[in-house]
């Protein structure tokens, strides 16, 4: 019971909406603050275009912050394209879900993961949900997940400025921090221009841009070259005030790890591809200094 109903004639007999209207807090509301308030960081992945490599960023991303002992979740709202699942190889896991409780899958001591992925019997089927039933799942993946305390939760959010990365930076409110994927051509950025006005618009913050598929290091010759023009993220980050995270090679072994759904990091930990991961995390880090 709240202040306001003490002096309420018809206190005891309200109906829940007449709760909401008075200024008390749904059920659901309270579900999502009790969840939220043990996730102390939480990092949105966005990017304007799809194929800049915006999942494996993310995954990424989720992978070297566990390595730095983080308690890590990492959440895919690509409702029409999930790939963490296969980036992971955790294709074909299903998550233990009782009542109203969903376990996130663990991919490893310290990281796990939900995805819309692990809801899809096969790859060829296709969601078919409209607006409302996708921000109801995302809904349910943010509260109804055991996450437990997280130091970080990542979300990797399908292309573009829709439903879902709308409902996710609703829903995880204004202390929600972007990280926004680019490659380094113009029309890529022109896209992630439009990222960054819409995380203004819903009142979070850039944490920063980070240049992906930024110059091919050479098996061969172990020279760089530039497939794009180079350095279109950093000149963007300086015309709208966002902090450059760094840059990711094009690198042949990265793309063959989200095929056959092998961890980069573990695997080439010494490797350039590794280095920029890890400069580009220590923004993140300090937020948990
Ligand atoms: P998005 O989520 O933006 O659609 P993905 O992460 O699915 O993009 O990446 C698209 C493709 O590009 C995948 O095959 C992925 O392995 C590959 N890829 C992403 N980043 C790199 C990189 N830095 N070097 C090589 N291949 C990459």
């Amino acid at each position: 019971m709240s202040d306001s109903c003490k002096s309420c004639p018809t206190a005891g007999s309200c109906t829940p909406q007449d709760k909401q209207a008075c200024g008390e807090k749904s059920e659901m509301e309270k579900d999502l603050e009790r969840v939220l308030s043990r996730i102390k960081h939480k990092i949105v992945v966005l990017s304007g275009k799809g194929g800049v490599g915006k999942s494996t960023v993310s995954a990424n991303i989720a992978m070297s912050l566990a390595k730095a002992g983080k308690r890590v979740g990492l959440l895919d709202v690509d409702v029409h394209g999930p790939s963490i699942p296969r980036l992971l190889s955790l294709k074909g896991q299903t998550p233990r879900a009782d009542n109203d409780n969903i376990e996130p899958v663990p991919y490893a001591l310290n990281l796990w993961v939900m995805s819309t992925g692990f809801l899809l019997p096969s790859d060829s089927d296709a969601v078919i949900w409209r607006g409302p039933v996708k921000i109801g799942v995302i809904r349910q993946f943010i509260q109804n997940v055991n996450w437990g305390d997280l130091d970080f939760l990542v979300v990797d959010c399908p292309p573009g400025t829709g439903d879902e990365p709308l409902t996710v930076m609703q829903l995880l409110g204004p202390d929600a921090k972007a990280v926004v994927v680019t490659t380094p051509h113009m029309l890529a950025v022109d896209d992630v221009r439009r990222s960054i006005t819409f995380v203004g618009l819903v009142g979070a913050q850039v944490l920063g841009i980070v240049e992906n598929m930024s110059g091919f290091v050479c098996p061969d010759c172990g020279k760089q070259h530039e497939i794009f023009n180079s350095g279109a993220g950093e000149k963007l980050a300086l015309e709208t005030g966002s902090p450059f995270l760094g840059r990711i090679p094009f690198d042949p072994e990265l793309a063959r790890a989200g095929d056959e759904g092998f961890n980069y990091l573990k695997v080439y930990p010494d490797s350039g591809t590794a280095a920029a991961v890890e400069k580009i995390i220590q923004p993140i880090l300090a937020l948990d200094a």
